[in-house]
């Protein structure tokens, strides 16, 4: 399995997607992205960077994840075959720890002694946290005293994982103060520290090497359709919020263009006001924030907005700049789901197969359910299901209302 290779939509030298991507960073820290692309591009052409990287995915994470046709959904949806990629299968229970090791293994290979990571629900940093103790790495995990305070169980894993976990204490005590703090030490520490960004986001060449990183999944999607007999997929289908797990499925299939991309946005309470949603291909604009040039939902002074998920993973008001150049070229279409359509899907998914999807692909799932009917039997859609659910346990229980599990936890706060 050849792990790197080009497409037609790489970025350019400087890290540009058409008018997408780049390196926006101070000076300061200019040094730290040379040498991680300089290194990145020396792993990259090296045979024995991408043994060791498969070799981790296969006996770490236990890949390859299943490609699993879902019979029941198909035949109740009637119409096109749909097939479900299990990234939720992998060690940690999604796709992020394909980047998590890619990164920690260039990190080794730099001589760094120290990860860092800003985290909003906490399962970036519990990714991060996870290669940390395996490769042996210090590890700070940035996270804002808001999220800290709603996130117990992921803040509690990463310290026993060996993390320190440090509270960020100013502005809305969330997501982006934690990733401004997280630059600011980065800046005094960048000799021992390398940063492991959670997303095909950021400056250059984080959206570049994380796809890279990300695109086992679908090359492994491409080999296991053959085993149902299908050449070649319709329709890809996957969640959008960095964009990580949908660039890991498309990269692939770039270049075929019988292949349509479909991107899934979290739609929220309703896409029609502000702080309600994170639909960024449509409500955003072009700009630059934390690094790099793409499309982000900011009012008309370019201060980011609010956004709204019942899915922590698709809350984000940015997006991934080959994503944005993808959907500008016309290569990628993108859809939303609302909160209301991702918990219908989420128990369709359960009920039909008995899998529990993460609210994050459950965006992707509640799209399968839309297209799947209005295609014929003899095509075929993949979705992404880039995470389990377990996670999301108090989210969807609170959300559906569940008098039992309100019960469980007054008894357990005792
Ligand atoms: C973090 C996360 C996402 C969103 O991130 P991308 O970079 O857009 O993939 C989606 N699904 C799951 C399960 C996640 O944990």
């Amino acid at each position: 399995m050849k792990l790197f290779f080009p497409t037609t939509f790489d970025a350019d030298a400087g890290g540009h997607f058409g008018p997408f991507g780049g390196q926006y960073v101070p000076e300061m820290l200019y040094p730290a992205l040379q040498e991680l692309n300089g290194a990145y591009n020396v792993a990259r052409q090296d045979a024995n960077f991408e043994r060791e990287l498969l070799d981790l995915f296969q006996h770490f994470s236990g890949r390859p994840t299943p490609l699993y046709f879902a019979e029941n959904l198909t035949r109740q949806l009637g119409g096109a075959r749909i097939f479900i990629k299990n990234e939720g299968l992998n060690h940690t229970g999604a796709h992020k720890i394909n980047h998590a090791l890619g990164q920690a293994l260039l990190a080794k290979r730099m001589g760094k002694k120290r990860l860092i990571a800003e985290t909003g629900a906490g399962q970036h940093g519990l990714a991060t946290a996870t290669v940390a103790a395996k490769f042996g790495f210090e590890c700070t995990i940035f996270m804002g005293e808001v999220d800290i305070a709603r996130q117990r169980p992921n803040v509690f894993w990463m310290e026993q994982l060996g993390a320190e976990v440090r509270s960020v204490e100013f502005g809305s005590r969330t997501l982006k103060d934690a990733v401004n703090a997280a630059i600011k030490d980065w800046i005094a520490t960048v000799r021992d520290t390398h940063y492991l960004l959670g997303s095909c986001l950021g400056p250059h060449p984080f959206p570049s090497m994380n796809r890279d990183f990300q695109s086992i999944v679908g090359l492994e999607v491409r080999e296991q359709l053959k085993e149902y007999g299908v050449d070649k997929p319709d329709y890809l289908v996957a969640c959008v919020g960095g964009g990580s797990n949908a660039m890991g499925l498309f990269n692939a299939f770039l270049d075929d263009s019988a292949v349509h991309l479909i991107g899934v946005e979290a739609g929220g309470r309703g896409v029609t006001k502000v702080g309600e949603h994170a639909v960024r291909f449509g409500a955003g604009r072009p700009g630059v924030v934390e690094g790099y040039k793409s499309l982000f939902l900011q009012d008309s002074e370019g201060q980011i907005q609010p956004t709204h998920s019942v899915s922590a993973g698709l809350d984000y008001a940015g997006v991934g700049p080959q994503l944005a150049y993808m959907h500008s070229r016309g290569r990628l279409v993108m859809h939303y789901a609302t909160d209301i359509e991702v918990l219908a899907a989420l128990k369709t998914l359960i009920k039909t197969e008995g899998i529990i999807p993460a609210l994050e692909s459950a965006h992707a799932v509640a799209e399968a359910i839309k297209l799947a009917p209005t295609l014929s039997s003899s095509q075929s859609i993949v979705v992404n299901l880039s995470g389990r659910g377990d996670k999301d346990i108090f989210i969807v229980a609170e959300a559906l209302g569940d008098e039992k599990w309100k019960a469980f936890l007054k008894r357990a706060a005792l």
